[in-house]
């Protein structure tokens, strides 16, 4: 299954992905994309992945290091 997000135009495919929209980085899982989330509830922002300490694999997903988020 193939996903589309209109605003940026990112495909991406695996039910367990998630696309952030408000950065449009694809991550391997809820947990790999709560990891480039900060700061307090009611004014969460996002961090480069890269920061946040996640590995992007060959398909452009990003994953939680060292654990593979599947
Ligand atoms: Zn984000
Ligand atoms: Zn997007």
């Amino acid at each position: 299954m193939k996903i589309v997000h209109p605003p940026c135009g990112r495909e991406w495919s695996g039910q367990r992905a998630e696309h952030c929209p408000a950065c449009h980085e694809t991550f391997a899982g809820t947990r790999a994309g709560d990891a480039h989330r900060t700061g307090p509830h009611d004014a969460r922002r996002c961090v480069p992945p890269a920061t946040a300490g996640l590995w992007q694999d060959a398909r452009g997903l990003w994953h939680r290091a060292p654990y593979r988020d599947r």
